[in-house]
């Protein structure tokens, strides 16, 4: 962690300032060394500060541990991300970031603040609750305006000083997504703005009946063999993509297919992705003990509740939900 973070943060606890005892540095980072308050102290460990208050709810603690193991084996950031990204914030784009202070919440692996420093960020600051911290520092911890910290999103111990925050599907696989979504925007600003990006219910009941229950298994399998059922899951679906739904997509006169296609928006949305990148894809779909899907009324309501103006809602792929809303 750099030490210009530490104005940023504060006790989730006691909401008092740290102060930084410095055990071991590497240039700007403080890779050893701990945050103490009135009340309590945390370590800061291979260069995190993990803020965790020890009273995580034991689910969303599960589910974000085996998350993290995935982050820590597919912790290749590829140049697909960038568009991505920005599609899954639309309509919000790259200039919306310029000079602003930035809260990625649940940034996994830190593909997203990559970008959001890329597009100008004055500062950005990635939080999650898993291990996926480590890859994460590795990535973009190094970056000179971009900070990894490893907290609860319930109990996050940042200042509400935010000019812009957002959450790309992360909020469906907490306990409580709504409430997840009010806690992102208590951390913003007046004047600033948010964005999310969410499972939706409408477009996915194929999941809803198929996957969930194969799920409700395959999240308490222990971790390779989870990986090892989403490896021939992957080979399959590769198979099928490459046969079908790349030519859906890329061959004109076999356009027409994309309409009896199953699922074809998404589908052909990833069918030129390389085997690796479809296979954590699958793996992560196997991996959560929670993953809540949202109707667009719901999703309209935590905007409504949190009292946000300005706000836009739109159908990605035909299967998700993404929203923006600004705090005035
Ligand atoms: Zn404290």
């Amino acid at each position: 962690m750099k030490r210009s973070l530490l104005i940023h943060l504060e006790c989730p606890s006691c909401h008092q300032a740290f102060n930084l005892t410095v055990d071991k540095e590497e240039g700007a980072e403080v890779m050893e060394g701990k945050l103490s308050c009135a009340c309590t102290s945390y370590p800061i460990v291979r260069g995190v500060p993990r803020l965790l208050p020890g009273t995580t709810d034991q689910k969303n603690w599960t589910t974000a541990e085996r998350f993290g193991e995935e982050w820590k084996q597919f912790s290749m950031l590829t140049d697909k991300y960038e568009q991505q990204f920005l599609s899954w914030i639309e309509p919000v784009k790259q200039d919306h970031f310029r000079g602003k202070l930035v809260l990625d919440v649940g940034c996994g692996k830190g593909r997203h603040v990559l970008y959001a420093q890329k597009f100008g960020a004055q500062e950005v600051i990635g939080v999650d609750l898993s291990q996926a911290v480590d890859a994460a520092f590795d990535n973009v911890g190094r970056l000179p305006n971009a900070h990894i910290v490893q907290a609860d999103l319930y109990k996050l111990p940042l200042k509400p000083e935010y000019d812009y925050a957002y959450s790309i599907g992360v909020l469906h696989h907490t306990p409580d997504p709504a409430k997840s979504f009010q806690c992102m925007v208590d951390k913003v600003k007046q004047g600033g703005s948010v964005s999310a990006w969410i499972y939706g219910r409408e477009g996915n009941g194929w999941i809803i009946y198929i996957l969930n229950p194969i799920r409700r298994i395959t999240s308490k399998l222990p971790l390779p063999i989870t990986k090892s059922l989403a490896f021939v899951l992957a080979v399959i679906m590769q198979a099928g993509l490459k046969v079908f739904y790349w030519p859906a997509e890329h061959v004109s006169w076999l356009g027409w297919m994309k309409k009896i296609l199953p699922y074809s928006a998404y589908l052909c949305s990833i069918a030129d992705y390389s085997f690796k990148e479809n296979y954590s894809i699958v793996f992560d779909h196997l991996l959560p003990e929670i993953a809540f899907y949202i109707r667009q009324e719901e999703f309209q309501k935590w905007f409504d509740d949190a009292k946000l103006q300005d706000v836009v809602i739109t159908r990605r792929n035909n299967n998700s939900w993404r929203g923006f809303g600004s705090k005035i």
